[in-house]
């Protein structure tokens, strides 16, 4: 079985690269056949595979929260982890926001540069949902409704409340749990079956990103850019290393060496809820986490975890500031710490979204939304990089909390 694993983490990586070669080429190609090979076949090709992941989302999570909640035991335990999760989340964001501020202040990638030929025009702006009304929402009205929009926090409330009551009800429901771990191996397994697609999908994911993009494109915010990945990369080795190192006295280097195919599942769908069943199945199957814990931090994290986002946002604001000649008091900072954070928590784990939340974060400091516009050419690419980052921080808490919690099997996570 490991050696099967090994061979597909190796055959997507070779979809990866081979997939922004062809993206690269077909950027150059014009009329019928662009049209053909872009839009056609890396289209078709991508977008089935996408949907064959997504497709599992929502009823792998169910099921998955469910069983998790029903073997809790106790209840108080979930709360426990319901606080220590929702913690790690929002510090971890916080440091990541932190770090892209400094580092984005000591590089000045907006300084000296003419915006005027970035200018693409005003993207359109409308998407604001009050914290407030973000809690309102997680409660369903309709789980039916729930389920079928594949709204996460109303899903995540339902089988939680679900699987505690069958835990309750013990066995008087025995009948009912038997059917939700059976359907649990059921899950998975198509799981399985749905990666064995992946290094061809992500070929055809990367290869329209790229041919959609091309390399001209990025040539005139290359500061930008990479100012943002470096900070990624810092956050992703750096700070998650220390903590798994620091609180759970794991390897960092396991982690990365077995979270990698889930990472450019995250990098070619440039979304963390497409990826839910992908990191439930790793961390479950090969971390040796305990479903107790997975089922519920991985949805959560999906959903309000974005530390990769809150970086490109910390980043853009310095970048917008710098380009538009406006400095930011050590209270806007901590103003764009706060918001920027709050706006992560908003943002849905799909493509995108967080250039939309960011109009969020520069409101708060008195900066021109229109400032957006500027990245907007290159944030598919930033976007696909990002939602990596994501991911890891959703498994790294994970990893953290299940270890405190003494829901963890570390020969798995080890061998
Ligand atoms: N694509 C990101 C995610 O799914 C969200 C974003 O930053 O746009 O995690």
């Amino acid at each position: 079985m490991g050696k099967r694993k090994l061979g597909l983490t190796t055959k997507i990586f070779i979809g990866m690269t081979l997939g922004i070669i062809a993206g690269l080429i077909a950027s150059r190609l014009s009329g019928g056949v662009y049209e053909f090979v872009v839009n056609g076949l890396f289209h078709v090709g991508g977008t089935i595979f996408k949907r064959a992941i997504q497709m599992l989302v929502v009823p792998l999570v169910f099921v998955s929260i469910v069983n998790g909640a029903a073997n809790m035991g106790d209840v108080s335990k979930l709360g426990r982890v319901g606080v220590k999760t929702l913690g790690f989340y929002l510090v971890t964001t916080a440091v990541a926001i932190i770090i892209a501020l400094v580092i984005a202040s000591i590089v000045n990638p907006g300084l000296g540069l003419d915006m005027s030929d970035l200018v693409k025009g005003d993207p359109t702006i409308n998407q604001k949902t009050p914290l407030s009304q973000v809690l309102i929402e997680m409660i369903p009205k309709n789980p039916i409704k729930s389920l079928s929009s594949g709204n996460m926090l109303q899903i995540i409330i339902f089988a939680l409340l679900s699987g505690v009551t069958l835990s309750l009800l013990g066995e008087k429901t025995s009948g009912l749990l038997k059917l939700f771990r059976e359907l649990d191996h059921f899950m998975m397994k198509i799981v399985d079956i749905v990666m064995r697609l992946a290094p061809y999908g992500v070929f055809f994911l990367i290869a329209k990103t790229f041919a959609t993009t091309g390399a001209d494109a990025i040539k005139p915010l290359i500061k930008y850019m990479l100012t943002v990945i470096g900070v990624l990369f810092v956050h992703a080795f750096i700070t998650y290393s220390t903590l798994l190192k620091l609180f759970a006295n794991l390897s960092p280097v396991k982690f990365y060496k077995k979270f990698a195919s889930v990472m450019s599942i995250a990098f070619s769908t440039s979304s963390s809820n497409a990826t839910i069943p992908v990191t439930i199945e790793k961390v479950e199957e090969e971390m040796g986490v305990n479903q107790t814990i997975a089922s519920f931090t991985i949805p959560l994290g999906a959903t309000i975890n974005m530390d990769g986002t809150s970086i490109m946002q910390g980043v853009a604001v310095i970048f917008i500031a710098q380009v538009y000649g406006m400095t930011l008091t050590l209270s806007g900072l901590l103003t764009v710490v706060l918001t920027a954070t709050l706006a992560t928590i908003g943002t849905a784990g799909v493509p995108g979204v967080g250039l939309i939340t960011l109009a969020m974060v520069l409101n708060s400091v008195g900066l021109p939304t229109e400032g957006i516009a500027l990245i907007l050419g290159i944030d598919r690419i930033l976007d696909m990089i990002r939602t990596a980052v994501n991911v890891s921080g959703d498994a790294v808490c994970t990893l953290i909390v299940a270890k405190s919690e003494g829901e963890m099997n570390e020969e798995i996570f080890n061998s």
